[in-house]
């Protein structure tokens, strides 16, 4: 069953084998296989139950209704916005559904640098599979590529860069165009339609507006979670206590280490919410002759992966990929005022976004201040300003490659370019923060998995190293940079931390 908080009318005192934090990737999945695998499972959501008859498709109303802050959750020097959800299902409810599985450079990395066992991409597999069986993961028909996505192909054909047309997780998709404000048809295979009712049929009980306060530990254990029920504005209105033979936290890769942190748990190695990756992102739009109306359609399909090259170097690369936004958020991250700030939006139907996003070694923090709320730091280094740069010089090449008449490098003072110009005058503008809007979608890295229980959070299991019956699970694991698209990788790493806690419930719980 499902409770919203509205429906708690008392305070909640319960008790579980399992109390699971957070209903994203990370947290449904762990709560449908081991509540599948025989365990009393309570899961618990800070945000409301939302179905597909709330989706008005209308920015001013999905904003602060699915996302944490409101849309503008930011780094401490408000440089870098962060997305995320805040509701269950989590971010899977609004993300763009590319589908790829771990890089495999990338786990022989995490095994060679961070000494993790049993996690070889074959050794993955099963959860791979589980996992996109359920996402119903396919190849995105070539009929459903949009005009935007196309714009974008047809200039990497021509300069003879790598992309493919990506794997989602989209059924009977009407191509409506509104995935980022969830999606009114039911056709996003995301954790609210998928893995949350297959947890809640499996008997799991289900809290949403229930965010986790406290972990509450005691001799060397995990003794029950605390927290408020909350109202629809997220004023607390009840408590809740869960008293849990085991906890699984996978609040995402701010909120979990927040929760620690405030929690003073699980933190001997001193690692929690440090090593922060970002994924950082910038734009650039190219605007063309021709209507492009890059808002209906399938928003992202395309991929261009000709500047990463795992295989030769784990550490390093970026990624272009389209990009598109409704009205009111493309005017914010516009630069410009009045007649200018207008004359950029009314070419809006006849724009192309694509975006760098990085696969940084640059790495932030996560602090607590002292309300308790998240204190998020992270700079971009040099080196990465440096392949901003580039990448930003090949997404104009790419946009003048395909027809655009001019494009925008979005700083605050403007930067209009037109074909034939010289590009250096991106590197001349350079990255800096504040000048530029950069975003970000994937936090990740901040209670890191390893071995050495100096140097990370959790080992290969995702176990505490610190509290055997607490367990981690969502983006904050990965041990370094992803470097490709991560909502797999974290429902596979749950799937696979999920079997393994049916496999030893009776030794962690002894
Ligand atoms: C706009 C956007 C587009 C994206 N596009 C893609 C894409 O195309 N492909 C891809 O692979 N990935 C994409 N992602 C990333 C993907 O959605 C994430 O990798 C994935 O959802 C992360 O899973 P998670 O479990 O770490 O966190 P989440 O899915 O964010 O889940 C964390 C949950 O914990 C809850 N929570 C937080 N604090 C508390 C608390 N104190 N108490 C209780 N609950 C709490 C949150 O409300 C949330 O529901 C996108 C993300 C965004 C935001
Ligand atoms: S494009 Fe497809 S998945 Fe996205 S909101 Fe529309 S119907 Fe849903």
């Amino acid at each position: 069953m499902i409770t919203k908080g509205e429906q708690i009318t008392t305070d909640l005192n319960l008790t579980a084998e399992v109390c699971v934090i957070g209903s994203g990737a990370g947290g449904a999945v762990i709560a449908k296989e081991l509540a599948e695998g025989g365990r009393d499972v309570v899961l618990l959501e800070q945000g409301g139950h939302y179905t597909k008859e709330d989706f008005t498709q209308r920015e001013d109303e999905m904003m602060p209704l699915l996302y944490e802050d409101m849309g503008q959750r930011m780094t401490v020097d408000q440089s870098i916005v962060i997305l995320q959800g805040r509701n269950v299902g989590g971010s899977t409810v609004h993300n763009l559904c590319y589908c790829f599985r771990t890089p495999q450079p990338i786990l022989e990395k995490w095994k060679r640098e961070d000494g993790l066992v049993d996690m070889s991409y074959e050794q993955m597999l099963p959860s791979f599979e589980r996992v996109e069986k359920m996402l119903k993961v396919k190849e995105i028909p070539e009929e459903q590529v949009n005009k935007l996505n196309h714009k974008i192909r047809e200039g990497c054909e021509k300069l003879g860069y790598h992309g493919l047309v990506s794997k989602h997780n989209r059924e009977n998709c009407t191509t409506s165009g509104f995935c980022l404000l969830g999606c009114p048809f039911d056709a996003k295979q995301s954790m609210l339609i998928t893995y949350v009712p297959a947890a809640d049929k499996a008997g799991a009980r289900i809290f949403a507006n229930c965010p986790v306060e406290k972990i509450i530990a005691q001799a060397g254990r995990v003794r029950a979670v605390e927290g408020n029920v909350v109202d629809a504005l997220h004023r607390p209105r009840r408590k809740f206590r869960v008293e849990a033979q085991l906890v699984v936290l996978s609040a995402g890769a701010i909120n979990s280490p927040q929760i620690l942190l405030k929690s003073a748990i699980a933190n001997g190695s001193g690692q929690v919410g440090k090593n922060l990756h970002l994924h950082p992102s910038v734009l650039l739009a190219g605007v063309y002759d021709e209507e492009i109306n890059g808002y209906t359609g399938i928003p992202q399909s395309y991929y261009v992966d000709e500047f990463i090259n795992l295989e030769k170097n784990p550490d390093t690369g970026y990624i272009l990929m389209p990009v598109y936004g409704f009205p009111v958020t493309t005017a914010t991250q516009l630069p410009g005022f009045g007649r200018e700030h207008s004359e950029i939006m009314r070419n809006f139907h006849r724009t192309v976004g694509i975006l760098v996003l990085m696969h940084d070694q640059s790495a932030g923090r996560v602090e607590v201040d002292r309300n308790g709320k998240p204190r998020i730091s992270y700079t971009v280094n040099a080196r990465e300003q440096q392949l901003f740069v580039e990448g930003m010089r090949h997404c104009a090449e790419i946009l003048f490659a395909s027809g655009a008449k001019k494009v925008l490098a979005p700083y605050d003072n403007p930067l209009w370019l037109k074909p034939g110009d010289d590009l250096s005058a991106i590197d001349q503008r350079g990255l800096r923060p504040n000048e530029i809007p950069i975003a970000s979608t994937h936090p990740q890295s901040t209670c890191k998995m390893g071995e050495d229980p100096r140097r990370s959070v959790v080992s290969s299991w995702c176990q505490s190293h610190d509290l055997k019956n607490l367990f981690l699970c969502d983006m904050g694991v990965f041990p370094s940079s992803l470097g490709a698209p991560p909502q797999i990788t974290t429902a596979s790493i749950a799937d696979r931390t999920a079997h393994y806690i049916r496999e030893q419930w009776a030794q962690l719980i002894a």
